[in-house]
This record gives structure tokens, sequence and C-alpha cells, in this order.
């Protein structure tokens, strides 16, 4: 079923290899819903609980894709969620720094990637507007929940020649959105296809005081 979703990811125009490998040795089922299980290798997003999906295959692919992960780069995603793109950029080499808002999410997810042992994925529970100060900066970002607009926190996280990935735009409709520190004080926007995200949120929630 994996190999069979990895073609069809390439006849939708994915042709990264690395990706493709990646999303190929990735069970998919684990990170869902038993109600949905056997749609695990369906190329469509599906709910996970607390109003969130675990992400199409084909827009992690994409944004993995735009993304041109190194090994060993530091990379911050906004947004755990199912924690699927986290092993996803885990698996290409990456060293994972994760943020999610909702707790009960965060400590299901949390369990969840202790399980497949990667080691290089830290997970944090706060609000991605913050990013991880402490840690910037790091050279790539991905956002992936919609937000509205570019957050300037997450863009003075950026290292110099680093690029976050993000779908830009209002409800229900977003711009695939590359934003490339140039310096130290000089952005670049470059904008890609249409995807419909869930929404990128303030603050945190679900305290577990
Ligand atoms: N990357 C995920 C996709 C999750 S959907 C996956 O592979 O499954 C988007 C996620 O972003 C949701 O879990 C949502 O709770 C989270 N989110 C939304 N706003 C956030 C914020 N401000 N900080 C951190 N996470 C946020």
């Amino acid at each position: 079923m994996r190999r069979r979703l990895v073609r069809e990811l390439k006849a939708k125009g994915i042709s990264d290899e690395r990706v493709l490998k990646a999303i190929g040795a990735i069970p998919r089922h684990f990170f869902m819903d038993k109600a949905f299980e056997e749609k695990a290798y369906e190329d469509k997003a599906f709910p996970i609980g607390y109003k969130q999906t675990i992400s199409q295959p084909y827009t992690v692919a994409y944004m993995t894709q735009l993304l041109e992960v190194k090994k060993r780069q530091k990379v911050m995603e906004i947004g755990t969620g199912s924690g699927y793109q986290a092993i996803v950029l885990a698996l290409l080499g990456a060293r994972v720094f994760t943020i999610e808002r909702q707790k009960g999410l965060f400590d299901a997810t949390n369990q969840l990637i202790d399980r497949f042992d990667v080691g290089n994925i830290r997970t944090y529970f706060r609000d991605g507007y913050q990013g991880l100060a402490e840690f910037a900066p790091f050279e790539r970002i991905i956002v992936t929940a919609g937000a509205p607009k570019i957050p300037d926190r997450l863009k003075e996280q950026l290292a110099i020649g680093g690029f976050m990935i993000i779908p830009v735009g209002e409800r229900g409709a977003q711009i695939m959105t590359k934003v490339t520190r140039l310096s130290e004080d000089e952005w670049m926007v470059s904008e890609y296809d249409n995807f419909r995200f869930v929404p990128f949120l303030k603050g945190t929630v679900g305290n577990s005081l």
C-alpha cells in the first residue's frame, strides 16, 4: 500500500527521491485513529482528534520537497499534530524541533514519537507564534497550519540563508509560501500552489494544571 501511495505521489509531481523514500518507509496507519486505519494509504487528510488533521501525504511531500532538508540541519516545525511530518524530517537527517499548542495531542504524539525511536526529534508544548528563540537560528522552518500572515517572530528565528515554508492566507485557502532570509534585515518571499490547512491559532490549550 505504501508503494502504491509513493507511485501516486510521483504521478502528482513529487520528484525528490529522498522524500518519496521516507514516505515509502513510514507506517502512516500508526499515526491515525483506528477508525480510519484501513484508509491510511489514501492520499487524503484524516481527523486525529482535537479538531485537527493528519495532513494529506501529497501536502507533506510537497512541503518537504520545497524544504530541501540537508543532513544535520536544524529544522523547526510548527504544528506537530500527529507527528507524521516530524518523522519524515527526522528520516531525512534533520535535527527536528517541533511545537504543538494542544496539550492532549502533544502528550499522545510524544508517546508515538518515542515508539519510533528516531532520536533526532525534540517536542515542545508551546504557542508556535513564539517559535523557540532559545534554540534559534534555524536553517529551516516549516509551518503546518494556515497562517493569516507571515509571523515576524518566526522570520527572526531563521538563519541567514535559511528559509521557511508556510501556507499563508485566510481560513479555507492558503498559498504555499517560501520566505528566505537574505541578511539581518532582508527577506525574500516566493509563492507556490494553493492548499487548505487547519488554522494557525494563537496561544496554547489544555495545560495539564
Ligand atoms: N504536521 C502535522 C499536521 C498537523 S495539523 C502532521 O504531520 O500531522 C496542524 C497542527 O498545528 C495542529 O495539531 C494544531 O493544533 C497545530 N497548531 C495550530 N496553531 C498552533 C500554534 N500556534 N502553535 C503550535 N501548534 C499549532
